[in-house]
Parts: C-alpha cells; structure tokens; sequence
C-alpha cells in the first residue's frame, strides 16, 4: 500500500515521562506505516530545554506561526522539586504558556465521547467544548493585604499626566484588595479566535459573563463580543445555520447542565479553568480530553489536555506495566494532521486522519481499552497496555 504523502510538515514537539514513550509508539505504530510523515522536530523534553535556555521553546512557537500547524507533547512544568530532580539551571517557564503568548491564543478544550461511557450528566450526550480566554484578570492580578484603618482606590496615570480614579474601599478593619486588568487586544483576538472556532467546526457560540454585576468590565467583554460579530461574523454564521448566543454567567450554568451538548461555550479565563474540569469529569476521565490552542491569525497547536502522567513514569521506570491512556495524543495528532490536510488541498491526509480518530473510538466502543477508560464502561472491557491497545488500533486500520 503506497504511504500517503504529505505536502507542509507539521511542526513536531516533543515531550515528557509518560507521555514522550507515548508520542514515539503512537508514530511508530500509527502514524508512519500509513503516512509519509513529515515533520520539523523541535525536542521540549525538560532536558534539551534546559541545555538551549528554553529556546527551543520559543523557536517552537515562531515555527508554529510559519507553518500554521504544530502538534505537541505533554511537558514538565518545572518547579522547585523539578530543579532537583533534573539539576536544571533554572526554573524554565512553562512551554504552554510561553507558546500561547506568542500565538495570542485561545484554548479550546473538548471531551471525546464513547459510547458505553456514560457522562454523570445523561443528557449531555455531544461534547461540550470550553473556550478559555487565557491571557489577565486574576492570572495577572496584584493583591495587597491591607492593614486597617486605610482607603484603597484604583488610579489610572495617562501618558499625558492625566489621571483617573475611583475609590474600591475604606478600610476600618484589615481585609485585603486586589487589582485586575485585561486589555482590548487580546478580548478581540479571544472573541475572534472563538467566532472562527464556531465557523470551523459548524457549533453555536455561547458566551457568558456577569456583567450584571460587573458593568464595565465585563460589560465591555459582552460588548467587543456583541461588535465584532455585527461587524465581521454575523453573515458567515447565518449562512451556516449557527448562532451567537450571550447570557449571564449564572443562567449559562444552568442552561448547560440541561442542554444536550453540541456547542463551544466561551469562557473568561477563570470561569474556563473552572468549568473545563467540570466538563472534563462529567464526560469522564482528564485521560479523554483534547485541547486545540487557535491564533487569530488562524494558527493551530493540538495537544492532550493532561499532563505527563508522571506516577505511570515512575512505574514504568521500575519495570511494571501501566495503563497509560494514549487516546487524547492520538487525537491531537489527527486533529493535527486533518487541518495540515484541510490547509494543504490534501484530502487523503485529512480522510486518514478522520479514519484514524473512528477506529480508535470503535476499539474501545468494542471493548479494548486501557484500565483508566475499563473501570468507567458500561460492557466487557478488556483491559490492554498503551501498546496492545495502539496494535489493535493499527490492525483495524
Ligand atoms: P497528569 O499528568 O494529567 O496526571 C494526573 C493523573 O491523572 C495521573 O496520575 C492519572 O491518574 C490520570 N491521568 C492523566 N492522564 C492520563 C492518561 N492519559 N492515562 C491514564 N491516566 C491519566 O497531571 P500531574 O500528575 O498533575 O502532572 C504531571 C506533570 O505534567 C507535571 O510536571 C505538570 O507540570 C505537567 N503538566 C503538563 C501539561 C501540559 O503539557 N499540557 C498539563 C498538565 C500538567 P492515576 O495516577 O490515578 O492513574
Ligand atoms: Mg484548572
């Protein structure tokens, strides 16, 4: 059988424990027997980070926004412990943050349903997907502790020697006060990176804040969204049969545990944290989640949601068997092979790649799956090794 052959590589990253002996297996056993794989490979193992000063990170992210389209590993996010672990020079940022910083990206994060898995919540029976807006508020908040008797205020100093302020409290006992900001630029890039999410993948848009409560921060959220789509995406998602929708924060809650699924729900970045493991346990398993990082320049990184599975690495070192679940890396590497497909006029990539997502489903739906996914389906599972299940994958492939 002639390999499939690809036009653009696809920029490669490499990773972590775990999930690095994952990434060479799923190659290895599904990927290049099919695909005349070609990639530009950029090594983010904590290692190799630590001897090129973490720029092979950067260099990652720059190749990313030359190619379009890059598929990455689990990494370390290294922290004190790690710096002993890994004798590392220092505590390097993590990859994710450092790359979607030079994407400007939004995170959109998805559960990957089988049936005979049940969600917790019956009805929700297509995917929800979380849109985290992943840049300010709280993530780049300054607190005080404040000492009593005190008066706090927020004051704005123009260029121009201008000022603004307005008061947040007059302490008469000790409590505490925080600072947040967020800035246009990037709630225009987080609302046009979710608008042509939706278009991408034919979903309704949900949107919500609480701007009841909030009325000019998050009001001016609700208003950029309400802009931009007037302005640039109201046409496109009427000619396709989806829509726009914004509520309150509170009713978006209790629409989405009544809903169906089916649909992208934008989240401000702390509602998105939250919510993103909410909708991952209900479907699940963290094991079962894809995350898919978009730029508004339309570029693409695919990646699991978990992280590098460190205490199967630990067993895995010591010789034992583990039931490490590669499900969500084979998905980022399909979602990423079918957008280098889309974006090259290269249909058979983008059909194998779709192929590969099906029978990876079909393998567990008919009862061949790691033991994390064993313990939660409804049916005889047969519980098999990471690499008995990616064999059984290949031979129905
Ligand atoms: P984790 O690697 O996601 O694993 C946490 C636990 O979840 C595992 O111990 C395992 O549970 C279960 N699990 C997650 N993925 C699984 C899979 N594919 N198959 C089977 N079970 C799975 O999170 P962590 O242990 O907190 O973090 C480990 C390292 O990953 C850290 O250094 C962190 O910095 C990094 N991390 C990286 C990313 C990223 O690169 N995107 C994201 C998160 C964390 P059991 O132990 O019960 O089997
Ligand atoms: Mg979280």
């Amino acid at each position: 059988m002639a390999k499939i052959p690809m036009k653009t590589p696809l920029v490669e990253m490499d990773g972590d424990e775990m999930t690095r002996i994952l990434w060479a297996m799923i190659k290895e056993t599904l990927l290049t027997p099919f695909i005349e794989l070609k990639t530009e490979y950029y090594d983010l193992g904590l290692p190799y980070r630590d001897q090129t000063q973490d720029q092979v990170t950067h260099d990652a992210a720059e190749a990313i926004k030359k190619y379009g389209v890059g598929v990455k590993c689990a990494t370390i996010t290294p922290n004190a412990q790690r710096l002993e672990e890994y004798k590392l020079k220092k505590v390097w940022p993590s990859p994710n943050a450092t790359i979607r910083a030079a994407l400007d990206g939004t995170v959109f994060r998805a559960p990957i349903v089988i049936k005979g898995i049940d969600p917790y919540i019956k009805n929700w029976t297509a995917p929800i997907t979380i849109a985290r807006h992943a840049y300010g508020d709280i993530y780049k908040g300054s607190e005080l502790l404040v000492k009593a008797p005190a008066k706090a205020e927020i004051r704005v100093e123009y260029e121009d020697g201008q000022t603004e302020t307005t008061p947040v409290h007059d302490f008469k006992g000790p409590g505490i006060v925080q600072g947040i900001h967020n800035t246009d630029s990037s709630i225009r890039s987080f609302a046009k990176a979710c608008f042509n999410y939706a278009i991408d993948t034919r979903q309704t848009l949900w949107f919500a804040t609480k701007d009841t409560i909030s009325k000019t921060y998050d009001h001016h959220f609700k208003d950029i969204f309400a802009e931009l789509f007037e302005s640039d995406y109201r046409a496109k998602f009427e000619a396709l049969g989806i829509e726009y929708f914004y509520t309150l924060i509170d009713d978006a809650v209790a629409r989405v545990v009544r809903s169906n699924g089916g649909f992208i729900w934008a989240c401000k970045n702390y509602d998105g944290d939250v919510m993103s493991d909410m909708v991952a346990t209900v479907f699940g398993s963290l094991s079962m989640m894809t995350s898919v990082l978009v730029s508004p320049e339309g570029n693409y990184e695919y990646e699991a949601a978990h992280g590098t599975i460190t205490r199967h690495y630990y067993q895995h070192l010591q010789g034992k068997q583990t039931s490490s679940n590669p499900v969500a890396t084979i998905m980022a590497w399909t979602g990423a092979l079918a957008k280098r497909g889309e974006l090259d006029g290269s249909p058979e990539l983008t059909a194998f790649a779709q192929k590969l997502e099906r029978v990876t489903i079909e393998t567990i739906e008919g009862g061949v799956m790691t033991g994390d996914l064993a313990s939660l389906f409804k049916g005889e599972a047969k519980t098999v090794s990471a690499q008995a299940f990616l064999i059984a994958i290949a031979a129905k492939l």
